[in-house]
């Protein structure tokens, strides 16, 4: 028998669990982030898997220089030590320009010269944007014109489990419209370089914030044409200010206090439904980690939390009890 004989002839490992962090770095990470870090990094580590940081700097523009050492700075002094070196979108375009190029030769996608004032009229999708009607879908309206490249999408139900928010399901056509895949200015959309970077990882397991629910269909379709595998999906509730509005850096969130990071992780376990004692709240982050990992349930996750959601931690509710965990470094 061969070596490649006796390989083959080995039981099968079912496929290891690897979840994965992926922060835009468009500013240091705070209690909205660090509760999708956190709960990425137990849902993975809870089953023995990996967990790996990407950072999603696609969109450079955007991107706050010294963002992305900060956050994984946070990272490592809350005690989230990820596996293998962290991936940088910003140096993988050459690889998100093979997959465009892929889906244009297949047919799947085309170049489109709308701006958004011709779009202004269209119906809106759930976040907003314009749900495409179609107009360059047989040729692109001027040829001279910077264009878009739209994936184009068949009008089906696209449907998938979600292990925090249940059974999800969207109409991509009517829903969502043909998507844009690489901006006119040239940057690549996040939905193709997520969709390339989590298959080029083998990540299984994607646990992130629920604002990006709506998103995962689009995802799923685009694995589809890529022949990349589906990985399982949990949704986090999303931290929300005062006003309702997602915690972000844009409505000023406060920075993690990367000093004393405890408060705040324990914070981050309370709004995902996990029920740390009191008392470890005032305790080292590697304590607080350690207790996390040994009681852990995906299924305390909670879909949503209303705000204000109660924090015992501070005996306030929010906002300032967000605030108080996850205090400006003066
Ligand atoms: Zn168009």
């Amino acid at each position: 028998m061969t070596a490649a004989d006796s390989a083959h002839a080995l039981p099968v490992d079912p496929p290891r669990v690897r979840g994965r962090f992926a922060p835009s770095p468009t500013g240091p990470l705070h209690l909205g982030s660090l509760v999708a870090a956190l709960g990425s990094f137990l849902a993975a580590r809870h089953q023995g898997g990996e967990w790996l940081v990407r950072i999603e700097d696609v969109d450079l523009p955007r991107a706050m220089p010294g963002a992305a050492d900060a956050i994984l700075r946070s990272l490592e002094r809350c005690g989230l030590a990820w596996d293998g070196s962290v991936l940088y979108q910003s140096r993988r375009l050459e690889c998100y320009q093979a997959a465009l190029e892929y889906l244009l030769r297949a047919g799947r996608a085309y170049p489109c010269s709308c701006t958004r004032r011709e779009l202004a009229g269209s119906a809106r999708a759930h976040d907003g944007s314009p749900i495409y009607p179609g107009r360059c879908r047989t040729g692109v309206r001027h040829p001279d014109r910077p264009h878009a490249i739209r994936l184009r999408v068949p009008d089906v139900v696209l449907a998938f489990h979600d292990a925090v928010q249940g059974d999800y399901r969207q109409r991509l056509e009517q829903e969502v419209g043909d998507f844009v895949i690489r901006r006119a200015d040239g940057l690549f959309a996040y939905q193709l370089a997520v969709v390339v970077d989590d298959a080029a990882q083998g990540v299984t397991q994607i646990i992130r914030g629920a604002d990006l629910l709506d998103s995962t269909p689009r995802q799923i379709y685009l694995q589809g044409l890529l022949a990349a595998p589906t990985p399982c999906y949990g949704h986090l509730p999303l931290v929300t200010d005062g006003h309702g509005d997602k915690l972000s850096k844009q409505t000023h969130a406060p920075p993690l206090d990367d000093r004393a990071p405890g408060p705040a992780l324990w914070t981050a376990l309370r709004f995902l439904g996990q029920r740390p004692p009191a008392e470890l709240a005032a305790a080292p982050a590697t304590e607080i980690l350690q207790w996390a990992l040994a009681h852990w349930q995906l299924q305390r996750v909670p879909a949503s939390v209303t705000h204000p959601w109660s924090s015992p931690f501070t005996g306030e509710s929010s906002p300032n009890g967000l605030t108080q965990a996850a205090k400006v470094i003066d």
